[in-house]
Protein backbone atom coordinates (compact mmCIF):
# COMPACT_ATOMS: atom_id res chain seq x y z
CA UNK A 1 0.00 0.00 0.00
CA UNK A 2 1.20 3.79 -0.50
CA UNK A 3 2.01 5.46 2.55
CA UNK A 4 2.03 8.72 3.97
CA UNK A 5 5.31 9.28 6.48
CA UNK A 6 5.15 11.76 9.30
CA UNK A 7 7.57 14.31 10.74
CA UNK A 8 8.86 13.71 13.71
CA UNK A 9 6.65 14.68 16.62
CA UNK A 10 3.43 15.36 14.03
CA UNK A 11 2.00 11.61 15.31
CA UNK A 12 0.93 12.90 18.51
CA UNK A 13 -3.06 14.01 17.17
CA UNK A 14 -3.60 10.88 15.68
CA UNK A 15 -1.91 9.05 18.58
CA UNK A 16 -5.21 10.80 20.45
CA UNK A 17 -7.37 9.54 17.09
CA UNK A 18 -8.23 12.37 15.70
CA UNK A 19 -8.85 11.82 12.09
CA UNK A 20 -7.18 14.61 10.47
CA UNK A 21 -3.65 14.29 8.69
CA UNK A 22 -2.76 18.03 7.44
CA UNK A 23 -0.44 18.81 4.80
CA UNK A 24 2.37 20.22 7.39
CA UNK A 25 2.62 17.47 9.39
CA UNK A 26 3.66 15.19 6.59
CA UNK A 27 7.35 14.63 5.68
CA UNK A 28 6.81 12.58 2.20
CA UNK A 29 4.49 10.41 0.14
CA UNK A 30 6.15 6.78 -0.52
CA UNK A 31 4.22 4.84 -3.74
CA UNK A 32 1.98 6.72 -5.89
CA UNK A 33 -1.62 7.27 -4.55
CA UNK A 34 -4.17 9.15 -6.52
CA UNK A 35 -6.92 11.19 -5.10
CA UNK A 36 -9.18 8.48 -2.47
CA UNK A 37 -6.90 6.16 -2.35
CA UNK A 38 -6.22 4.44 0.91
CA UNK A 39 -2.53 5.32 2.55
CA UNK A 40 -0.90 3.74 5.31
CA UNK A 41 -0.20 6.72 7.88
CA UNK A 42 3.50 6.15 9.21
CA UNK A 43 5.66 7.70 11.80
CA UNK A 44 8.44 9.04 11.43
CA UNK A 45 9.91 6.46 12.99
CA UNK A 46 7.93 4.12 10.49
CA UNK A 47 5.42 2.65 12.76
CA UNK A 48 2.09 2.16 11.18
CA UNK A 49 -0.71 4.28 12.51
CA UNK A 50 -3.58 4.41 10.80
CA UNK A 51 -5.23 4.19 7.17
CA UNK A 52 -6.81 6.90 5.27
CA UNK A 53 -8.08 8.44 2.30
CA UNK A 54 -5.63 10.51 0.19
CA UNK A 55 -6.34 14.22 -0.81
CA UNK A 56 -3.49 15.47 -2.65
CA UNK A 57 -5.38 19.15 -3.16
CA UNK A 58 -6.49 20.02 0.12
CA UNK A 59 -5.11 21.13 3.50
CA UNK A 60 -6.51 17.87 4.80
CA UNK A 61 -4.50 15.77 3.09
CA UNK A 62 -5.74 12.62 4.90
CA UNK A 63 -8.81 11.28 6.57
CA UNK A 64 -8.71 7.95 8.48
CA UNK A 65 -10.58 5.11 7.76
CA UNK A 66 -9.78 2.93 10.47
CA UNK A 67 -6.95 2.80 13.03
CA UNK A 68 -5.84 -0.96 12.53
CA UNK A 69 -4.01 -1.09 9.18
CA UNK A 70 -6.28 -3.01 6.26
CA UNK A 71 -7.06 -2.50 2.73
CA UNK A 72 -10.40 -0.30 2.26
CA UNK A 73 -12.76 -2.20 0.11
CA UNK A 74 -16.56 -2.20 -0.48
CA UNK A 75 -17.09 -4.57 1.95
CA UNK A 76 -15.62 -2.16 4.47
CA UNK A 77 -17.61 1.41 3.31
CA UNK A 78 -21.02 -0.84 3.10
CA UNK A 79 -20.60 -2.04 6.72
CA UNK A 80 -19.86 1.17 7.88
CA UNK A 81 -23.00 2.91 6.39
CA UNK A 82 -25.26 0.12 8.10
CA UNK A 83 -23.84 0.27 10.84
CA UNK A 84 -24.18 4.46 11.22
CA UNK A 85 -27.76 3.46 10.19
CA UNK A 86 -28.59 1.07 12.74
CA UNK A 87 -26.86 3.11 15.83
CA UNK A 88 -30.39 5.27 15.42
CA UNK A 89 -32.81 2.57 15.86
CA UNK A 90 -33.32 3.50 19.21
CA UNK A 91 -35.13 6.81 18.61
CA UNK A 92 -38.33 6.51 19.44
CA UNK A 93 -41.41 5.89 17.00
CA UNK A 94 -43.24 9.12 16.68
CA UNK A 95 -40.71 11.89 16.78
CA UNK A 96 -39.61 12.14 13.32
CA UNK A 97 -39.59 9.89 10.34
CA UNK A 98 -36.34 12.40 9.20
CA UNK A 99 -33.13 11.17 10.60
CA UNK A 100 -29.45 12.00 9.69
CA UNK A 101 -28.34 8.54 9.12
CA UNK A 102 -24.38 9.02 8.65
CA UNK A 103 -22.73 12.35 10.24
CA UNK A 104 -19.22 11.93 8.93
CA UNK A 105 -16.44 11.58 10.73
CA UNK A 106 -18.33 11.04 13.99
CA UNK A 107 -19.41 7.49 12.37
CA UNK A 108 -16.30 7.03 10.48
CA UNK A 109 -16.98 8.44 7.37
CA UNK A 110 -15.36 11.24 6.56
CA UNK A 111 -16.67 13.23 4.56
CA UNK A 112 -20.06 10.97 4.20
CA UNK A 113 -23.39 13.04 4.82
CA UNK A 114 -26.94 11.49 4.65
CA UNK A 115 -30.29 12.41 5.84
CA UNK A 116 -33.48 10.28 5.48
CA UNK A 117 -36.96 11.68 4.91
CA UNK A 118 -39.05 9.26 5.24
CA UNK A 119 -38.45 7.08 1.73
CA UNK A 120 -35.89 8.91 0.53
CA UNK A 121 -32.00 9.12 1.25
CA UNK A 122 -30.54 12.26 0.61
CA UNK A 123 -26.79 11.82 0.53
CA UNK A 124 -23.49 14.49 0.58
CA UNK A 125 -19.92 13.17 -0.74
CA UNK A 126 -17.59 16.05 0.75
CA UNK A 127 -14.22 14.49 0.44
CA UNK A 128 -11.74 12.86 -2.37
CA UNK A 129 -12.46 9.47 -0.10
CA UNK A 130 -16.10 9.80 -0.01
CA UNK A 131 -15.69 10.25 -4.19
CA UNK A 132 -13.68 7.24 -4.42
CA UNK A 133 -16.38 5.13 -2.89
CA UNK A 134 -19.74 6.82 -3.92
CA UNK A 135 -21.01 3.85 -5.67
CA UNK A 136 -20.66 2.23 -2.86
CA UNK A 137 -22.24 4.09 -0.45
CA UNK A 138 -25.28 4.81 -2.99
CA UNK A 139 -26.20 1.21 -3.25
CA UNK A 140 -25.50 0.70 0.43
CA UNK A 141 -28.04 3.27 1.20
CA UNK A 142 -30.43 2.39 -1.28
CA UNK A 143 -30.63 -0.93 0.34
CA UNK A 144 -31.50 0.05 3.37
CA UNK A 145 -35.19 -0.92 4.75
CA UNK A 146 -37.70 1.30 3.39
CA UNK A 147 -35.59 3.13 1.43
CA UNK A 148 -36.53 3.79 -2.65
CA UNK A 149 -34.42 6.52 -3.61
CA UNK A 150 -31.03 7.81 -2.60
CA UNK A 151 -30.86 11.53 -3.91
CA UNK A 152 -27.10 13.65 -4.54
CA UNK A 153 -26.20 16.75 -2.93
CA UNK A 154 -22.38 17.12 -3.23
CA UNK A 155 -23.00 20.76 -4.60
CA UNK A 156 -21.26 22.21 -1.21
CA UNK A 157 -18.75 24.48 -1.59
CA UNK A 158 -16.18 22.18 0.48
CA UNK A 159 -15.97 19.97 -2.49
CA UNK A 160 -14.12 22.66 -4.20
CA UNK A 161 -10.95 22.44 -1.22
CA UNK A 162 -10.84 18.57 -2.06
CA UNK A 163 -10.30 19.71 -6.09
CA UNK A 164 -13.75 18.11 -6.72
CA UNK A 165 -16.88 19.36 -8.93
CA UNK A 166 -19.97 20.08 -7.57
CA UNK A 167 -22.66 17.40 -8.48
CA UNK A 168 -26.44 16.53 -7.51
CA UNK A 169 -29.02 14.70 -8.83
CA UNK A 170 -30.69 11.15 -8.27
CA UNK A 171 -28.67 8.41 -7.41
CA UNK A 172 -30.87 5.65 -7.16
CA UNK A 173 -34.10 4.60 -7.56
CA UNK A 174 -36.78 6.94 -9.55
CA UNK A 175 -37.88 10.31 -9.12
CA UNK A 176 -41.01 11.24 -6.34
CA UNK A 177 -43.80 11.99 -7.56
CA UNK A 178 -44.93 14.90 -5.23
CA UNK A 179 -42.37 16.55 -2.94
CA UNK A 180 -40.28 15.31 -0.29
CA UNK A 181 -41.69 15.39 3.44
CA UNK A 182 -40.59 15.46 7.15
CA UNK A 183 -42.95 15.22 9.82
CA UNK A 184 -41.42 15.93 13.30
CA UNK A 185 -42.51 16.03 16.42
CA UNK A 186 -46.26 16.16 14.82
CA UNK A 187 -45.56 18.60 12.37
CA UNK A 188 -44.84 18.23 8.51
CA UNK A 189 -42.47 20.12 6.71
CA UNK A 190 -41.81 19.81 2.78
CA UNK A 191 -38.23 19.42 2.37
CA UNK A 192 -36.57 20.59 -1.19
CA UNK A 193 -33.66 17.85 -1.41
CA UNK A 194 -33.24 19.52 -4.85
CA UNK A 195 -32.74 23.47 -4.01
CA UNK A 196 -32.29 23.24 -0.51
CA UNK A 197 -29.84 24.52 1.92
CA UNK A 198 -27.63 21.15 3.06
CA UNK A 199 -29.37 18.20 1.90
CA UNK A 200 -32.83 20.61 2.41
CA UNK A 201 -33.52 20.15 6.07
CA UNK A 202 -31.92 21.27 9.42
CA UNK A 203 -32.53 18.31 11.08
CA UNK A 204 -30.20 19.01 13.88
CA UNK A 205 -32.08 21.59 15.20
CA UNK A 206 -35.26 18.97 15.77
CA UNK A 207 -34.74 18.95 19.61
CA UNK A 208 -34.29 22.42 20.43
CA UNK A 209 -37.46 23.25 17.88
CA UNK A 210 -39.50 21.46 20.41
CA UNK A 211 -37.86 23.06 23.41
CA UNK A 212 -38.96 26.20 21.51
CA UNK A 213 -42.86 25.03 20.94
CA UNK A 214 -42.91 24.35 24.86
CA UNK A 215 -41.69 28.15 26.06
CA UNK A 216 -43.47 29.53 23.36
CA UNK A 217 -47.48 30.04 24.86
CA UNK A 218 -48.81 33.64 24.81
CA UNK A 219 -45.51 34.67 23.75
CA UNK A 220 -44.65 37.42 21.13
CA UNK A 221 -41.72 35.65 19.04
CA UNK A 222 -39.30 36.90 16.33
CA UNK A 223 -37.79 33.70 14.50
CA UNK A 224 -34.31 35.44 12.68
CA UNK A 225 -32.34 33.25 9.92
CA UNK A 226 -35.77 31.15 9.74
CA UNK A 227 -35.35 28.92 6.41
CA UNK A 228 -38.27 26.91 5.86
CA UNK A 229 -40.27 28.24 9.19
CA UNK A 230 -39.31 25.14 11.47
CA UNK A 231 -38.58 27.64 14.78
CA UNK A 232 -41.39 29.64 13.65
CA UNK A 233 -44.31 27.27 13.30
CA UNK A 234 -43.27 25.41 16.67
CA UNK A 235 -43.79 28.05 18.26
CA UNK A 236 -46.99 28.96 16.50
CA UNK A 237 -48.31 25.41 17.35
CA UNK A 238 -46.69 26.05 21.11
CA UNK A 239 -49.69 28.90 21.25
CA UNK A 240 -47.34 32.23 20.49
CA UNK A 241 -49.56 35.23 20.47
CA UNK A 242 -47.38 36.49 17.36
CA UNK A 243 -44.63 34.81 15.23
CA UNK A 244 -42.40 37.11 13.28
CA UNK A 245 -39.59 35.17 11.26
CA UNK A 246 -37.06 36.97 9.03
CA UNK A 247 -34.60 35.17 6.04
CA UNK A 248 -33.30 36.72 3.11
CA UNK A 249 -33.70 33.95 0.90
CA UNK A 250 -37.34 34.30 -0.97
CA UNK A 251 -37.17 30.50 -2.16
CA UNK A 252 -36.91 29.08 1.56
CA UNK A 253 -39.77 31.55 2.55
CA UNK A 254 -42.04 30.31 -0.09
CA UNK A 255 -41.55 26.68 1.53
CA UNK A 256 -42.14 28.02 4.80
CA UNK A 257 -45.39 29.50 3.54
CA UNK A 258 -45.54 26.22 2.05
CA UNK A 259 -45.30 24.30 5.46
CA UNK A 260 -47.18 26.73 7.58
CA UNK A 261 -50.34 25.65 5.04
CA UNK A 262 -49.62 22.16 5.68
CA UNK A 263 -49.95 22.72 9.34
CA UNK A 264 -52.61 24.54 9.53
CA UNK A 265 -50.82 27.21 11.22
CA UNK A 266 -51.62 30.86 10.08
CA UNK A 267 -50.91 34.22 11.42
CA UNK A 268 -47.16 34.09 11.02
CA UNK A 269 -45.53 37.31 9.23
CA UNK A 270 -42.41 36.07 6.81
CA UNK A 271 -40.18 39.00 6.19
CA UNK A 272 -37.68 38.59 3.58
CA UNK A 273 -35.37 40.63 5.09
CA UNK A 274 -31.20 41.02 6.11
CA UNK A 275 -31.26 40.69 9.87
CA UNK A 276 -28.39 42.51 10.46
CA UNK A 277 -30.51 45.50 9.29
CA UNK A 278 -34.36 44.68 10.20
CA UNK A 279 -33.11 43.84 13.88
CA UNK A 280 -31.72 47.21 13.57
CA UNK A 281 -34.68 49.00 11.85
CA UNK A 282 -36.88 47.34 14.88
CA UNK A 283 -34.29 48.54 17.88
CA UNK A 284 -34.86 52.05 15.95
CA UNK A 285 -39.09 51.61 15.77
CA UNK A 286 -38.82 50.46 19.13
CA UNK A 287 -40.21 46.97 18.41
CA UNK A 288 -40.06 44.13 20.99
CA UNK A 289 -40.21 40.68 21.23
CA UNK A 290 -40.87 38.53 24.44
CA UNK A 291 -38.80 35.26 22.85
CA UNK A 292 -36.02 35.51 20.03
CA UNK A 293 -34.48 33.07 18.39
CA UNK A 294 -31.00 33.80 16.49
CA UNK A 295 -29.90 30.66 13.97
CA UNK A 296 -27.96 32.39 11.75
CA UNK A 297 -25.74 30.18 8.96
CA UNK A 298 -22.24 29.16 9.41
CA UNK A 299 -20.00 32.33 10.04
CA UNK A 300 -17.06 30.87 10.82
CA UNK A 301 -16.55 27.85 8.81
CA UNK A 302 -13.35 27.42 10.07
CA UNK A 303 -11.41 28.93 12.69
CA UNK A 304 -9.32 31.32 10.71
CA UNK A 305 -12.68 33.31 9.86
CA UNK A 306 -13.30 33.44 13.76
CA UNK A 307 -12.68 36.85 14.51
CA UNK A 308 -14.41 38.70 11.57
CA UNK A 309 -17.89 36.08 12.88
CA UNK A 310 -17.47 36.82 16.33
CA UNK A 311 -17.81 40.39 15.17
CA UNK A 312 -20.97 39.07 13.56
CA UNK A 313 -21.84 36.98 16.72
CA UNK A 314 -21.99 40.16 18.50
CA UNK A 315 -23.68 41.83 16.25
CA UNK A 316 -26.81 40.30 16.60
CA UNK A 317 -26.79 39.19 20.04
CA UNK A 318 -26.32 42.57 21.42
CA UNK A 319 -29.08 43.51 19.00
CA UNK A 320 -31.64 40.19 19.97
CA UNK A 321 -30.99 41.13 23.89
CA UNK A 322 -31.75 45.38 23.30
CA UNK A 323 -35.13 44.14 22.01
CA UNK A 324 -35.96 42.10 24.49
CA UNK A 325 -39.00 42.71 26.60
CA UNK A 326 -38.04 42.55 30.11
CA UNK A 327 -37.67 38.66 31.70
CA UNK A 328 -37.81 38.01 27.70
CA UNK A 329 -35.77 35.16 26.43
CA UNK A 330 -32.85 34.86 23.72
CA UNK A 331 -31.95 31.34 21.98
CA UNK A 332 -28.95 31.82 20.49
CA UNK A 333 -27.13 29.60 18.60
CA UNK A 334 -23.60 29.29 16.49
CA UNK A 335 -23.56 26.23 13.78
CA UNK A 336 -19.62 27.29 13.38
CA UNK A 337 -17.08 24.48 13.72
CA UNK A 338 -14.55 27.54 13.92
CA UNK A 339 -16.20 28.80 17.06
CA UNK A 340 -15.47 27.11 20.35
CA UNK A 341 -18.72 26.66 23.15
CA UNK A 342 -16.69 28.69 25.43
CA UNK A 343 -15.77 31.53 22.88
CA UNK A 344 -19.56 31.05 22.09
CA UNK A 345 -20.34 32.00 25.56
CA UNK A 346 -17.89 34.88 25.90
CA UNK A 347 -19.22 36.86 22.59
CA UNK A 348 -22.61 36.69 23.72
CA UNK A 349 -21.69 37.19 27.17
CA UNK A 350 -20.29 40.64 25.74
CA UNK A 351 -23.13 41.00 23.96
CA UNK A 352 -25.26 41.69 27.18
CA UNK A 353 -22.87 43.65 28.88
CA UNK A 354 -22.85 46.34 25.92
CA UNK A 355 -26.60 45.78 25.31
CA UNK A 356 -27.06 46.52 29.24
CA UNK A 357 -29.00 43.66 30.02
CA UNK A 358 -28.42 41.13 33.01
CA UNK A 359 -29.02 37.55 31.51
CA UNK A 360 -28.52 34.12 32.54
CA UNK A 361 -27.97 31.00 31.15
CA UNK A 362 -30.89 28.91 31.46
CA UNK A 363 -30.11 25.43 29.76
CA UNK A 364 -26.90 24.85 26.54
CA UNK A 365 -28.86 23.35 23.60
CA UNK A 366 -27.08 20.82 21.19
CA UNK A 367 -27.95 19.28 17.91
CA UNK A 368 -29.79 16.08 18.46
CA UNK A 369 -28.98 12.47 18.92
CA UNK A 370 -28.79 11.43 15.50
CA UNK A 371 -25.76 14.07 14.93
CA UNK A 372 -23.33 12.23 17.37
CA UNK A 373 -19.34 13.65 18.51
CA UNK A 374 -16.83 11.56 18.34
CA UNK A 375 -15.06 12.17 21.74
CA UNK A 376 -11.94 12.10 19.74
CA UNK A 377 -13.59 14.59 17.13
CA UNK A 378 -14.24 17.96 18.96
CA UNK A 379 -14.94 19.92 15.51
CA UNK A 380 -18.02 17.45 14.98
CA UNK A 381 -19.65 19.52 17.98
CA UNK A 382 -20.78 22.58 15.25
CA UNK A 383 -23.93 23.19 16.76
CA UNK A 384 -24.03 24.88 19.95
CA UNK A 385 -26.95 27.31 21.52
CA UNK A 386 -27.35 28.71 24.57
CA UNK A 387 -30.85 29.58 26.11
CA UNK A 388 -30.69 33.25 28.00
CA UNK A 389 -33.64 35.01 30.39
CA UNK A 390 -32.66 38.85 30.74
CA UNK A 391 -33.60 40.33 34.09
CA UNK A 392 -37.16 42.13 34.57
N1 LIG B 1 -33.53 27.90 11.84
C1 LIG B 1 -33.60 27.20 10.57
C2 LIG B 1 -32.24 27.03 9.92
C3 LIG B 1 -31.50 28.33 9.65
S1 LIG B 1 -30.25 28.19 8.44
C4 LIG B 1 -34.30 25.85 10.80
O1 LIG B 1 -34.56 25.45 11.94
O2 LIG B 1 -34.59 25.18 9.80
C5 LIG B 1 -29.74 29.83 8.18
C6 LIG B 1 -30.67 30.68 7.32
O3 LIG B 1 -30.15 32.01 7.32
C7 LIG B 1 -30.79 30.31 5.86
O4 LIG B 1 -32.14 30.06 5.56
C8 LIG B 1 -30.31 31.56 5.06
O5 LIG B 1 -31.11 31.83 3.92
C9 LIG B 1 -30.48 32.64 6.08
N2 LIG B 1 -29.62 33.83 5.98
C10 LIG B 1 -28.28 33.88 5.73
N3 LIG B 1 -27.83 35.14 5.85
C11 LIG B 1 -28.90 35.93 6.17
C12 LIG B 1 -29.06 37.31 6.44
N4 LIG B 1 -28.04 38.15 6.45
N5 LIG B 1 -30.30 37.74 6.75
C13 LIG B 1 -31.36 36.90 6.78
N6 LIG B 1 -31.25 35.58 6.55
C14 LIG B 1 -30.04 35.09 6.24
Amino acid sequence: MHKLILKPGREKSLKRRHPWIFSGGIDRVEGDPQAGDAVVVCAADGAALAVAAYSPQSQIRARVWDWTVHDIDAAFIAQRITRAAASRSALPAGVTDGLRLVHGESDGLPGIVADRYDDTVVVQLLSTGAERWRDVVADALAGLSGVVRVIERSDADVRALEGLQARSGLLRGAVANGPLMVTEHGLKFSVDAEHGHKTGFYLDQRDNRLALRKLARGKTVLDCFCYSGGFALNALAGGAAAVTAIDSSGPALETARINAALNQLSGAEWLEADVFKTLRAFRDAGRTFDLIVLDPPKLAPTAAHAEKAARAYKDINLLGFKLLNPGGMLMSYSCSGGISPDLFQKIVAGAALDAGVDARIEGWLHGAADHPVALNFPEGEYLKGLLLRVGV
